[in-house]
């Protein structure tokens, strides 16, 4: 009988938007393991990540201590654009599955990036303007990250130099005109405007690039142009902290109702939303007071967590960048070109790493047709045409709904809704003209990507 007062869509007010993030390093007994310099192989200092990323996002970076970081007031006006972000009862999916199972998503595909990434972006710009930069760099596989950073870029009035893998600069062209819109300069990676650009064209003639080469172009731009910075939209630990308004938000949502997940599921690429999904739940978990099964959904095709190894790896394909501890294919890995969405990068974040190799999450990796059939099944019951990336998530959390199906259980199932797939209509074409195919990478590929894994004996 509770249960008939949940409404389809809970929203908080603008007032309860969090004021704060949640930084789950802080209830972390293992912290993740710091950043190396790759030419010491000592643990990078706030002098050395200030060359390349903007001086309080190096402060955050490096803090594992602090619980909780004032969100600046000019973020939480920017916030109120576009959040309180629903969380959504999936009353229609439910019934179509004939489910025992509640299941809830966190929908954060109400922007015009059209997904979860304009909530770091929009803070690393803010961080980037009060410093007095001119701009910043970054790179873009898919484009929501570009295209975020361009909003925030153009909302602070700073330069935006976006570098965009190839493959995806001349698939969507759409996404490239979006970031023009907002006033972001976009080059197709790898590019002969750089010097690791070059030697990458060099090496691999005709490559249609990766994100680990546009990061090492977007690297070298910021290190060696006056007043710039670069930016990054996933794996660092400043990047979890912020799209901890997620899992913030959705857990002051649930707490209204008193609902208590038992099951938390997130897509993860570099770890961004998933972490920030998780946090305060993660929280709860490390400081023992609540347990949660939590569940990080992988690509088959560039399955980090679970075929990967935990060691520190480059974060880029030029090795221009500090080393990180992670779950890796190894900074050479080049996900199929067949695959599509945002989940490509070799690595993962180190938080999410060390809290995976401590047991706190588990990991499944799913197969691309199966997880557009689960888009379309989605799509044709809640209404929202899902992005690619995100129907990782909604595939797991189907297999848990149907599996309760089986045993009657009445789980409680989240999973995070990160974005829409309007500019991801060349793969949806592919499905509905059976021409998808299931890449898997064979142990052979990558053993040949591990054994490219730097020597670090940490
Ligand atoms: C970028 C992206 C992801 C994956 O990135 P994470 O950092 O792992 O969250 C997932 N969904 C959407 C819609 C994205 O744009």
């Amino acid at each position: 009988m509770a249960e008939q007062k949940i409404p389809y869509k809970i929203y908080l007010s603008e007032d309860e938007i969090p004021k704060q993030w949640y930084n789950v390093r802080a209830d972390m007994k293992t912290k993740p393991a710091p950043l190396l310099n790759p030419a010491t192989l000592e643990p990078m200092t706030f002098d050395d990540l200030r060359p390349v990323f903007c001086d309080e996002l190096v402060k955050q970076e490096l803090d594992d201590d602090t619980a909780y970081i004032d969100i600046p007031l000019d973020i939480q006006d920017f916030y109120r654009m576009y959040r309180p972000a629903p969380l959504v009862r999936a009353y229609c999916l439910e019934k179509k599955l004939q489910t025992p199972a509640k299941i809830y998503y966190k929908f954060e595909g109400n922007n015009t990036s059209g997904s979860h990434k304009l909530n770091s972006a929009i803070a690393q710009a803010y961080y980037a303007k009060k410093q007095g930069l001119k701009g910043v760099t970054t790179e873009t596989g898919a484009g929501q990250w570009g295209t975020a950073l361009s909003m925030a870029c153009s909302y602070f009035d700073l330069d935006c130099k976006v570098y965009m893998v190839k493959v995806s600069y001349e698939q969507k062209p759409f996404r490239r005109e979006v970031m023009r819109t907002y006033g972001a300069s976009v080059t197709p990676s790898p590019s002969d405007t750089t010097n690791v650009g070059r030697q990458i064209l060099e090496r691999y003639p005709g490559t249609t690039g990766s994100l680990g080469c546009a990061i090492s172009e977007a690297v070298e731009v910021a290190t060696t142009n006056e007043g710039y910075r670069y930016v990054l939209g996933s794996v660092l630990n400043q990047v979890l902290l912020h799209q901890s308004v997620i899992g913030l938000e959705t857990k002051a949502a649930m707490d209204k109702y008193n609902i208590t997940p038992d099951i938390i599921i997130g897509c993860a690429g570099g770890g961004s939303n998933l972490g920030g999904l998780i946090s305060p739940f993660m929280g709860e978990k490390l400081r023992g007071e609540k347990n949660y099964d939590i569940i990080a959904v992988e690509p088959a095709s560039c399955p980090s967590f679970t075929r990967g190894k935990y060691a520190y790896d480059f974060c880029d394909t030029g090795m221009v960048c500090p080393l990180a501890k992670m779950y890796t294919l190894g900074s050479g890995f080049i996900p199929s070109a067949n695959h599509a969405g945002g989940l490509r990068f070799h690595g993962m974040s180190s938080t999410l790493s060390q809290l995976y190799h401590d047991g706190y999450m588990r990991a499944v990796s799913v197969e691309q047709t199966s997880v557009f059939e689960a888009a379309e099944q989605f799509a044709r019951v809640e209404g929202i045409l899902p992005a690619p990336e995100s129907s990782h998530a909604i595939r797991v959390a189907i297999d848990e709904a149907l599996k309760c199906k089986e045993t009657g259980e009445e789980k409680t199932i989240l999973f995070g809704l990160t974005g829409t797939g309007y500019f991801d209509l060349v793969a949806y074409q592919k499905f509905n003209d059976g021409e998808m195919s299931d890449y898997i990478p064979t142990d052979e590929e990558l053993q040949k990507s591990f054994d490219s894994l730097p020597k670090v004996d940490k």
